[in-house]
């Protein structure tokens, strides 16, 4: 094997502020790897610009004017982090990248091991952040929860990975079939599946400038991964729906026993609240049903591929392994490599 060519994605909305230090670091990270014969020569850093309203885009033409790795993106407006993310992900080349956001939160001292696990065979690997404590109270409890949340909805992600991770060539092309619009791809990358890892990471503070993930931002984004993984809620309508009808055959007996038993029953009130109850736990049963078959649309409309093909074997398969690559699975480059950390 080749020394693999790595390209780093780093999505950029108004950084100027922190965009210098950002490069700086990237730029002699890759001079080590180089040196260390980790990453090729060719190996590359890309900054797409979201859209900036500031110095952002000049200052990255500043840089790839002086830095022969540094390219630049720029899109044609504001599209926000997951679609900018794409962008790149999508238009630069390599046969790896690593996506890792501009503001320094996440440590690049991790990405040399995200190297080592992709030449040992790797097509994914998950950053980590292992501890939280540079972040506000209130932002490690909501994403904590946030991520429990998900699990609970059966929404398969790694717990407490944000968007800082290595995809393959392999894995890239498997993410380019998925079609949907709306954009959650710390989800998405979950559905490829392939031999992936995790590495762990302390999360930092911001270096410079201030979050481009406001509250508001961060609660859309929140609800677009769960409305865009999962059909819990429209499930839970259902749920509702039979609890309420259960209440509404017990109120029946309460009424009946009342009557029966007790001779004192209020006239009017269970011909009134049974009825009530019952017709309510039916409409929502009934919204529960009509909630399924809209399930089944979104996932139908989101075309979703149903499989990757990790290997092909066998006879019939072994010309088509000559000619097409990326039907070979990757051998582990060097053993010691990895060992060694
Ligand atoms: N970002 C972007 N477009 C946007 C918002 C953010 O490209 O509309 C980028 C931003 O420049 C940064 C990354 O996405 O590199 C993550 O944003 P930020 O660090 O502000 O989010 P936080 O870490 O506060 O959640
Ligand atoms: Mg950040």
């Amino acid at each position: 094997m080749t020394t693999p060519n790595l390209g780093l994605v780093i999505p950029c909305f108004n950084e100027e502020e922190v965009l210098p230090e950002t490069a700086a670091r990237l730029i002699s990270l890759l001079a080590r790897m180089r040196s260390e014969n980790l990453v090729s020569e060719r190996s590359a850093i890309f900054f797409v610009d979201d859209g900036s309203r500031d110095n952002t885009w000049a200052v990255i033409t500043e840089l790839l004017n002086s830095h022969e790795e540094v390219n630049g993106i720029k899109l044609s407006r504001n599209r926000g982090h997951q679609e900018a993310l794409l962008c790149g992900l999508m238009t630069a080349p390599g046969d790896m990248l690593i996506s890792v956001d501009a503001d320094l939160q996440d440590d690049l001292e991790v990405i040399p091991q995200m190297v080592r696990h992709y030449r040992n065979g790797c097509e994914i690997v998950y950053g980590v952040r292992n501890r939280r404590d540079t972040d506000t109270f209130f932002k490690r409890i909501t994403a904590e929860g946030y991520y429990k949340l998900m699990a609970a909805m059966k929404v398969d992600i790694v717990f407490n990975h944000a968007d800082y991770r290595l995809l393959s060539r392999r894995a890239l092309e498997a993410l380019s079939e998925y079609r949907e619009v709306n954009l959650f791809l710390r989800g998405l990358v979950r559905l490829l599946g392939y031999r992936s890892a995790v590495v762990e990471y302390d999360r930092r503070e911001r270096y410079a400038g201030e979050s481009k993930y406001p509250l508001k931002k961060m609660l859309a984004f929140a609800w677009q991964g769960i409305t865009s993984f999962s059909v819990a809620p429209l499930r839970l309508i259902t749920t509702i729906g039979f609890i309420v009808s259960i209440i509404s055959v017990g109120l029946a007996f309460w009424g009946l026993l009342t009557k029966i038993v007790f001779n004192q029953a209020l006239p009017g009130w269970a011909s009134t609240v049974v009825p009530m109850y019952f017709l309510g736990g039916i409409q929502l049963l009934s919204l529960g049903v009509i909630g399924e078959y809209i399930a089944k649309i979104y996932m139908e409309s989101k075309g979703r591929p149903r499989f990757h093909i990790d290997m092909l074997d066998g006879g019939a398969f072994r010309e088509r392994f000559e000619t097409d690559s990326r039907r070979q699975p990757r051998q582990p480059f060097d053993q010691r490599v990895v060992e060694a950390e």
